[in-house]
């Protein structure tokens, strides 16, 4: 099990974000071991910002030791006005193999839970089973996009195997959990042939998926049919989503005139 690297104190926790899907976020640890190379737009941000100055510093993660009791400070104040909170958008609340972050996670979402407030969540690491028994109002995410372990390690190199990520939110739907799936960033031909219909039926069970193009990246603006391929692919993901009676949402900017 890969420890922290160390810890750090913020002076605020729960924020507003400006993201499409989402409304209030937090963020408890600084950098991912996930180390994901589409690239990572949060290490993008924090490079350009100056918080991380490598991505082998990003990759070794930092708790933000006073969550907790941030989060008692800011609830009272904000809960009237908040319609969820989403973990995360700059790293990853599941971190694959950190149980310390693991924990800490789990209990912010209690504290958020008990104050009534929704949890959405999003991991490239393996959902807890122990969420089966947080509120019902929650919904458990995973990223998938690709079911290829090669392009995984290759561009997901910190994660959790595909097989892994399906099985435990396939465990959280059977207890009645609302779940999720994001096909995002997905990647063009030239960079990996596979077929979407196949990873599609894997995900046939969630209540929704979410599906988005690859953005900053020069592989794929160089990859002259990409507007035609996203245009292709967002309307398998809708027919598919259609026919079986699953919510979906194309991400701005996936579907091009
Ligand atoms: S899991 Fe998310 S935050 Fe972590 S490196 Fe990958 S894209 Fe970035």
């Amino acid at each position: 099990m890969p420890n922290v690297k160390g810890y750090i104190t913020r002076k605020t926790m729960l924020y507003k974000t400006g993201v499409e899907y989402g409304d209030y976020t937090m963020n408890h640890v600084l950098g991912c071991a996930h180390g994901c190379k589409y690239p990572c737009y949060a290490f993008l941000q924090k490079k350009r910002f100056g918080s991380i100055s490598s991505y082998e510093e990003w990759t070794e993660p930092y708790i933000v030791s006073n969550t907790l009791e941030l989060l008692d400070k800011e609830i009272p104040r904000l809960k009237q006005k908040i319609k969820s909170v989403h973990l995360c958008f700059t790293t990853d609340p599941f971190m694959y193999g950190y149980d310390e972050i693991k924990d800490i996670s789990l209990k912010a979402i209690r504290k958020l839970n008990d104050a009534g407030i929704k949890c959405t969540v999003l991991t490239k690491g393996l959902l807890p089973i122990e969420l089966a028994n947080f509120s019902k109002m929650n919904e458990y995410g995973i990223t998938l996009i690709s079911l290829n372990e090669e392009y995984r390690k290759k561009i997901e190199p910190g994660s959790a195997k595909y097989v892994n990520r399906l099985s435990h939110l396939h465990y959280l739907h059977d207890s009645g959990c609302k779940t999720w799936v994001s096909v995002e960033p997905y990647p063009t031909p030239n960079i990996i042939t596979q077929n979407l219909d196949d990873i599609l039926k894997s995900i046939s069970f969630t209540d929704k998926i979410i599906f988005g193009r690859t953005n900053y990246s020069n592989e794929i603006t160089s990859y002259t049919a990409h507007k035609s391929f996203y245009n292709h692919e967002a309307q398998k993901v809708i027919n598919f989503c259609e026919n079986q009676h699953i919510l979906y949402h194309i991400k701005k900017g996936t579907i091009t005139a």
